[in-house]
């Protein structure tokens, strides 16, 4: 049996991401920016795939762009923003469990002179609101806090912070702009600029997170928030962000968009059931056991992150390998990957917590059967190696 469980690393692409692609690759290849028909017709998918992006945050289309990945999406926001805005205050807001995309050019904008205040968190990843409140400051230019959280599944509260942003912004006259890392969101959970996310005023997402191909990202930017480009040229994308379009990219990026967008609840419901499946059937029979994602409402569905006690995380991954099951031991996307995790020692998890820790990531592909094949494979490795006694 093949059981891709790795779906916050990256999905298998819909194949209609793949059609679109590769007809646009061999007839419609022509430079969205030439006038002839070819350049017109190229045209047409960025129009559409604009039109799809913008639709599915609730946003206008002069308000969304698209970049080379989520990573550089990040990167824009935070760079672009505080280059811009350095008379304003020098301090910056976000939280120690964020990924290497914006924890590493927030490092960055500490060594040119930003503070940087990091928000811990709880046993399951959840910070402390209360704590964050106190942090914004009249010296605040920004804030940024993930969505989700892509090794635990933990939801922030989005919302409250870009409430809390927008009071103390009207009580001090400040301007503190807020950022949402949404990659592991956007097409996980309900997000609309005109609802819970209307305090937001940046927000990157992913294609390849949703079925849609690698090597293509969203930026939303707030109707006049002004960030500097950082990549100057011919002034593709409205100006944000020269160089010729990755036309196939985003085409293929727009109708997965489409498609997780179309079918949104039943997605959804196919995830939480194997999600849910698959905690129970853990729970039920290994023993020894520490559930690291929330339990709650704080749960994003597409991740679950689990501790095996006495297993080496690594060892258990290459071993569920062999029986055709693909995990993760982490971020898959850090460079950082012989590392412990900064998400679960963030967490207060103890190495050996750490060491015995696999994240399971689930899509609408997962089926109920995988998931019983699963539970029964990961419970014959977790004992044998506990009998072993080689891994404590
Ligand atoms: N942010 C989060 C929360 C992620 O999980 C990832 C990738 O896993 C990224 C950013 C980077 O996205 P990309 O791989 O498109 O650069």
């Amino acid at each position: 049996m093949f059981v891709y469980l790795d779906n916050s690393a990256t999905t298998r692409p819909y194949d209609e991401v793949i059609d679109v692609m590769s007809k646009i690759q061999r007839e419609n290849f022509g430079n969205p920016s030439s006038l002839h028909t070819l350049g017109v017709e190229a045209e047409k998918y960025l129009k559409n795939a604009r039109k799809s992006l913008s639709a599915s945050l609730g946003a206008s289309e002069n308000e969304v762009y698209f970049t080379s990945c989520g990573t550089e999406s990040d990167n824009m926001a935070l760079l672009g923003l505080c280059k811009n805005r350095r008379h304003i205050g020098k301090k910056i807001i976000t939280t120690s469990v964020e990924h290497p995309a914006v924890l590493e050019p927030v490092k960055y904008l500490e060594s040119i002179g930003f503070k940087i205040e990091y928000i811990g968190v709880d046993r399951n990843c959840r910070i402390d609101i209360k704590k964050l409140e106190k942090a914004i400051t009249e010296d605040t230019v920004m804030i940024s806090v993930m969505s989700v959280n892509n090794e635990t599944g933990t939801i922030f509260p989005i919302d409250k912070i870009g409430a809390l942003k927008d009071k103390f912004n009207k009580e001090h006259g400040t301007d503190i702009l807020f950022h949402t890392d949404a990659v592991q969101a956007f097409g996980k959970i309900p997000i609309s600029v005109n609802g819970n996310y209307s305090s937001v005023d940046l927000i990157s997402v992913s294609s390849h997170k949703i079925h849609g191909p690698k090597g293509v990202g969203g930026l939303y930017i707030k109707k006049n928030v002004n960030i500097p480009s950082l990549v100057l040229g011919g002034g593709q994308e409205k100006n944000m962000r020269s160089g010729t379009e990755n036309t196939a990219g985003i085409g293929g990026f727009g109708t997965a968009i489409d498609l997780a967008f179309s079918g949104f609840d039943d997605r959804l419901k196919t995830i939480e059931d194997v999600r849910s499946l698959l905690l129970t059937g853990l729970k039920d029979q290994i023993a020894d056991i520490i559930i690291n994602s929330p339990q709650d409402e704080t749960a994003c569905p597409s991740v679950l992150n689990v501790s095996f006690m006495g297993t080496r995380g690594e060892v258990l991954l290459h071993t569920l390998e062999q029986d055709g099951i693909f995990v993760s031991t982490g971020s898959a996307c850090s460079s950082n990957k012989k590392g412990q995790s900064h998400v679960l020692s963030a967490m207060g998890l103890s190495v050996k917590e750490i060491e015995g820790a696999i994240r399971f990531s689930f899509s609408e592909f997962n089926t109920k059967a995988e998931i019983e094949y699963v539970v029964e494979k990961v419970k014959n490795a977790v004992k044998r190696f506990r009998k072993l006694g080689s891994f404590r």
